[in-house]
C-alpha cells in the first residue's frame, strides 16, 4: 500500500453512501436482498409512485420531489438529513430484529423489545467517524513553533474500534510520535484524530497507517511514528487467542523510517511505563 492511496480527509473510500429515502428498498435488493425479511415497505416512508410524480398540483408530491432533487444535487436541507438519519436507524433496527430471530431468540420478548433500536443507535455511534474529517477535529489547532529537533510523543491513547471482519470490538492503546518541522499540534488533538479513524469498521493495520498519514498530511513533519497494541475480541472470545495476548502494528514515516536510532528512541519512550 503506498501512502498516496489513503487521503485521511477523503471519506469517499470507506464512507457508506447515504441511503435516499425513496430508494431504500432498491438499495437492500441490490446490496443485501433482504427486503422481504425486513418488510421495508411497512417501516419506510411511502415511495414516490409514477402517478404522483406527474401530479404537480399535489403539494406533498412536489415537496417530495424537491427533496429528492436536493438529494441528487447534494444540496440537502437539515430536514432532509434528519429524515435520512431516521430512515437509516429504522432500517438498521429492522435488520437487527431479523438478526435476533436468526440467532434463535424472540425479538418481541420484554428484554429484547427495545434492543434493535438501542443496538442500531450504538452501532451508528461506534461508526460516527465516517461523518467526521481530520480537518474538522483539528480545527486550526496547529501552532508554529521552532522545535524541529524535539520528538513529540503522545502515548497510551485509548482506542476502541470495530473489526471489519466480525463487527466485534478490538481495543487497546496507540502511541503517536512525530518530529516537527515548524508546526506542532495541540496534544488533545492527536486523540481526536485517532477517533476519526477508530470509529469506523477497521483492521488494526489500516487504522495505524491512517493515523500516521493524517499526522503527516496536516503537519508535514520530519517524521511520524505510530504503534498500536490491541486485543481483538473476535479472537479471544472464540478461543483463538488467550485473553492476555495482543497484536502490535506500527507505521513509520519520514525520518523514523530512515533512522533506526530515532525509531529506537520512540519505542523506548512508549514502552517505559
Ligand atoms: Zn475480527
Amino acid at each position: 500500500m503506498s501512502p498516496a492511496i489513503i487521503d485521511p480527509d477523503d471519506l469517499s473510500v470507506h464512507a457508506p453512501q447515504p441511503i435516499p429515502n425513496l430508494y431504500v428498498s432498491e438499495y437492500f435488493q441490490k446490496h443485501g436482498g433482504v427486503t422481504s425479511l425486513l418488510e421495508l415497505d411497512r417501516v419506510l416512508p411511502t415511495p414516490l409512485s409514477e402517478e404522483s410524480t406527474s401530479n404537480s398540483e399535489d403539494e406533498a408530491s412536489v415537496s417530495s420531489l424537491v427533496r429528492d432533487r436536493q438529494f441528487l444535487e447534494g444540496d440537502r436541507s437539515d430536514d432532509f438529513k434528519e429524515d435520512n438519519e431516521k430512515t437509516k436507524l429504522q432500517a438498521l433496527a429492522a435488520a437487527i430484529k431479523v438478526m435476533i430471530s436468526c440467532l434463535g431468540d424472540d425479538p418481541e420478548r420484554e428484554g429484547l423489545v427495545k434492543t434493535p433500536e438501542r443496538y442500531a443507535k450504538a452501532l451508528l455511534s461506534f461508526t460516527r467517524g465516517y461523518h467526521t474529517t481530520v480537518t474538522e477535529v483539528v480545527n486550526d489547532a496547529i501552532f508554529h513553533e521552532d522545535v524541529s529537533e524535539d520528538m513529540v510523543v503522545g502515548k497510551d491513547i485509548e482506542v476502541f474500534s470495530l473489526c471489519e471482519h466480525h463487527l466485534v470490538p478490538f481495543m487497546g492503546k496507540i502511541h503517536v510520535g512525530y518530529i516537527p518541522n515548524g508546526r506542532v499540534l495541540g496534544l488533545s488533538k492527536i486523540a481526536r484524530i485517532v477517533e476519526v479513524f477508530a470509529r469506523r469498521l477497521q483492521i488494526q493495520e489500516r487504522l495505524t497507517r491512517q493515523v500516521a498519514l493524517a499526522i503527516e498530511n496536516i503537519l508535514k513533519p520530519r517524521g511520524v511514528a505510530v504503534v498500536m497494541e490491541s486485543m481483538h475480541l473476535c479472537m479471544v472470545m472464540r478461543g483463538v487467542e488467550k485473553t492476555t495476548s495482543s497484536t502490535t502494528t506500527s507505521c513509520m514515516l519520514g525520518s523514523f523510517k530512515e533512522q533506526a536510532d530515532l525509531r529506537g528512541e520512540f519505542l523506548s519512550l512508549v514502552k517505559g511505563k
